[in-house]
């Protein structure tokens, strides 16, 4: 369903996933006047100690779907993993934005590299594997080194493999599980950036400045912004971004990962959601990327993407969380906590932003 006019202050918006970034999205929301309703699995998300209401339910449970639908103005999602079938049962009922399709783009790789290079843009060389015999033929034709993934559920470097001269086919291909996977050929990247970008029911378009990303055993350790790059390398990255939201007729927040290499952006990975690389736009922007999400998704004009200061964003992975008291005593420095009980190794459990103000 599509929405028929901006939602007033005191409307609910429903989130699907209950982590961090339905959180954020939820204190964004709480700002504007809005409530949230977070609908997650599992008992303990972070968002719900944030939020109006939640829902703890199973995301193929029809009847607790149904109730939620009804008490919802507006649905939308903070993981790009929500079963199809969740978003076509909750679509038929309420709003849903972004929308069923560029969720169905995001979840399988195959289906998002074929999207993008569709739309001309450059992106890694690739072939789907779906059997052993397909690896061997796929890496004839790439050559090493290359990178298995998983079609479908991977995040964090999870469900992928490395093939490198000494490799065994066969090994890698048991490694993710024998399950339906692309080979990527493997890009000899100088950076990697990512563009955030936004856009509204009324089709207007806005796209922040381009975070430079950092990254330590697959998780993102930090976002400096502005990145080194190019004045016409920041354009392109931004013209990638306001093309990829027009073509899906987008309405919300996307995060899209590229690389910089000597000729040219290559495009990663679509995340159809507020992003991690995101996060520096809550202290350095006029307008975050979860108000603007909220904004966007409630049928409001969308805000400014201008920033006020460079910024760096830190992750607190972890144990990192433990510094929280040190870290207080830095000026500058704006502090995210997640709320989440256990400091698991690799879990997210906060992030930092230190601003460095720009002179005007
Ligand atoms: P992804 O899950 O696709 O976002 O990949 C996670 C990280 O692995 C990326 O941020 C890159 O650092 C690295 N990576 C993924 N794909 C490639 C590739 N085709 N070539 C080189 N590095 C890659």
């Amino acid at each position: 369903m599509r929405l028929s006019k901006p939602l007033p202050p005191n409307s609910t918006i429903g989130i699907l996933g209950g982590g961090q970034l339905g959180r954020m999205l939820s204190l964004a929301a709480a700002r504007l006047g809005l409530k949230c309703h977070i609908y997650a699995p599992e008992a303990d998300s972070p968002a719900f100690q944030v939020s109006a209401a939640h829902t703890v339910a199973s995301y193929e449970d029809e009847a607790a779907l149904a109730r939620f639908a009804k008490q919802v103005d507006v649905v939308t999602y903070e993981f790009e993993n929500v079963p199809a079938t969740t978003a076509v049962f909750l679509d038929s009922r309420v709003p849903l934005y972004p929308g069923v399709k560029a969720l169905a783009i995001a979840q399988d790789r195959l289906a998002e590299k074929t999207f993008l290079a569709g739309e001309g843009f450059e992106v890694a060389p690739f072939a789907a594997v779906d059997s052993l015999a397909d690896l061997e033929t796929a890496l004839a034709h790439i050559g090493r080194p290359a990178i298995l993934k998983t079609r479908r559920f991977g995040y964090d470097g999870k469900g992928q493999v490395k093939i490198l001269e000494g490799t065994s086919p066969g090994e890698a291909f048991e490694a993710i599980g024998g399950v339906p996977a692309i080979l990527e050929g493997f890009v000899a990247f100088e950076r990697e950036i990512s563009v955030i970008a936004a856009r509204g029911m009324d089709r207007s378009v806005a796209v922040y400045d381009v975070p430079e990303n950092v990254h330590r055993n697959h998780i993102l350790h930090t976002s400096t912004v502005p990145a080194m790059i190019s004045p016409e390398t920041t354009r392109q990255a931004q013209h990638i971004g306001d093309t990829i939201v027009s073509v899906l007729d987008y309405v919300g927040v996307i995060g899209i990962e590229m690389f910089v290499t000597a000729d040219g952006l290559v495009v990663n990975e679509l995340a159809p959601r507020v992003h991690n690389s995101g996060h520096w736009t809550m202290d350095a922007c006029l307008v975050s990327q979860f108000e603007q999400h909220v904004r966007a998704i409630s049928g409001w004009a969308i805000g400014s993407p201008a920033s006020h200061s460079d910024v760096v964003m830190t992750n607190l992975i972890g144990d990192d969380v433990n510094r929280w008291g040190d870290l207080s005593e830095e000026p500058n420095t704006a502090i995210h906590l997640y709320g989440k009980s256990e400091a698991r190794p690799g879990r997210k459990m906060g992030h930092i932003n230190r601003l460095t103000p720009r002179q005007s």
